[in-house]
């Protein structure tokens, strides 16, 4: 076996290879350091073995999430200088609103403070209790508004993606047969839209193929069902189209992007993602009824239909962010850096979820710490290891996210038990990476020693953010 310093490189050191840079040099640094091992330790138990209630502060590295982590670039930030911070009117929406039009192609957008405040207008704006929602896989914040509204999620992902060894190029589509087998059950009138997520994050990052939100159109179109996308990683799902679909090779990301929206009724959006900024939403549709339905909610519940919870400033920084995240070489160095950090954990023959996603490195808790009981938590456990090594910080995507059935009180055992080391956008740098993976090999090395978590403090809503543990 290798060791740190002695392991073989996949990229850039053999003869004759060429490797790729970031499209971009760095001009301002923020500095880290990492605490010590005592500090570690005392920092996790007051967090109760959540890193969500970790300080910052007392993180290194931290892959918590990728959401409104990314840096800005030199032009998102000069924009910020041109905020017109007027109540109604801005000219930053109407900057915005004509980005959202010319890349992602829906006609009429409502700003929102970020990708749950769209979720819930296009919830309550859609559905009525007895409803049933299907989509491919659930997202968190998405799935509890879907059940708040009194819909019923369904997960109509293909098998594949519920099998983290499994090498399908696109785990995220959904599985027709079985789309069709709920419509013919409960009735298309009780089903209000299908709900589509580009590069499934609970799946570990998979995506969309273009044939499959095609032939899922088609069907919806047969039975009279709306069909909307959580675009917040669509950027990197037109990545793996372009690499894997036939047909999409020398397309751009741009064209592949506006082909996929173009089969669906709209989208919404957490900007805090693809969009390359730290705060920011929106909700785009086609429909009339439904954009009159979620402009009206939204004075309710965000602010004034032309900024949504958002300053003008921030509006400018997602029209300019769009703009930038579109571009061929930048999806290329994003997603080709979250390889270089899945390589080396392979190489190293870690448990991770294959093939690696977009924006992510799942690390399989399951086979990690295969004699662990799933009620031991041992994605957390995992994640509170690496955070104890290393400083740096990851995320649970296991047990405790998956929470409780909300007919039977019963917790939820995912077939997925996951850690996930996100990585933010235009952050961190290939040595970072190699930091990281030695530490998760550290970690590794000792799993028979490790003990799990048992759960002593369980929040109502959304469990996993403010839950609290301890060591068994
Ligand atoms: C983050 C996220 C959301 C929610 O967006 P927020 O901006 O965090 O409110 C919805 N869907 C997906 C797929 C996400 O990753």
């Amino acid at each position: 076996m290798s060791s740190p310093h002695n392991r073989p490189r996949t990229m850039g050191q053999q003869f004759g290879r060429r490797s790729w840079a970031e499209p971009w040099k760095i001009k301002m640094v923020e500095p880290i350091r990492m605490i010590s091992a005592e500090e570690r330790q005392k920092a996790l138990e007051e967090a109760g073995y959540n890193t969500f209630l970790l300080h910052s502060d007392d993180v290194y590295i931290d892959l918590l999430t990728d959401s409104g982590t990314s840096a800005m670039s030199d032009r998102q930030w000069a924009g910020m200088m041109l905020g017109d911070e007027a109540y109604a009117g801005s000219r930053n929406f109407y900057h915005l609103e004509s980005v959202i039009r010319e890349y992602y192609g829906y006609r009429h957008v409502v700003p929102t403070h970020q990708g749950r405040g769209a979720e819930h207008l296009i919830s309550r704006a859609l559905i009525r209790p007895g409803h049933y929602v299907p989509g491919n896989m659930y997202f968190t914040t998405t799935r509890l508004h879907q059940e708040l509204a009194g819909g019923t999620f369904v997960d109509v992902i293909v098998d594949e993606a519920h099998d983290p060894a499994n090498l399908h190029p696109f785990k995220g589509n959904v599985d027709l047969a079985k789309l069709e087998a709920l419509v013919k059950r409960v009735g298309p009138e009780q089903i209000p839209y299908v709900s589509l997520a580009g590069t499934v994050n609970m799946a570990g990052g998979q995506p969309v193929s273009m044939a499959n939100v095609r032939e899922l159109r088609g069907l919806c179109d047969r039975y009279g069902i709306r069909l909307y996308l959580d675009a917040t990683r669509m950027v990197e799902n037109a990545f793996f189209i372009q690499e894997r679909e036939e047909g999409y090779d020398t397309a751009s990301i741009a064209a592949i992007l506006k082909e996929f929206c173009s089969y669906t009724d709209g989208a919404w959006m957490s900007a805090k993602k693809d969009n390359l900024v730290n705060i920011g939403g929106w909700l785009a549709v086609n429909d009339e009824d439904v954009f009159e339905q979620a402009r009206n909610m939204v004075v309710v519940y965000e602010g004034l239909h032309t900024y949504g919870g958002m300053a003008g400033r921030d509006m400018e920084a997602v029209a300019i962010g769009i703009v930038e995240s579109v571009q061929d070489d930048h999806v290329r160095s994003r997603v080709g850096q979250v390889r270089y950090l899945g390589d080396l954990l392979s190489e190293w023959e870690i448990p991770i979820v294959a093939p690696v996603g977009g924006h992510a490195i799942f690390l399989d808790a399951k086979r990690f710490y295969a004699d662990m009981p799933q009620d031991h938590f041992p994605a957390q456990t995992l994640a509170a290891e690496l955070y104890l090594d290393s400083g740096v910080r990851s995320m649970e995507r296991g047990i405790a996210s998956a929470g409780r059935d909300p007919e039977t009180g019963r917790n939820r055992y995912p077939a997925l038990e996951l850690t996930r080391l996100t990585i933010p956008r235009r952050v961190y740098t290939q040595a970072h990476m190699d930091v990281i993976a030695e530490s998760v090999k550290a970690v590794y090395d000792k799993r028979g020693q490790t003990r799990g978590l048992e759960m002593v403090y369980e929040p109502e809503y959304l469990r996993f953010f403010q839950a609290r543990f301890a060591r068994l």
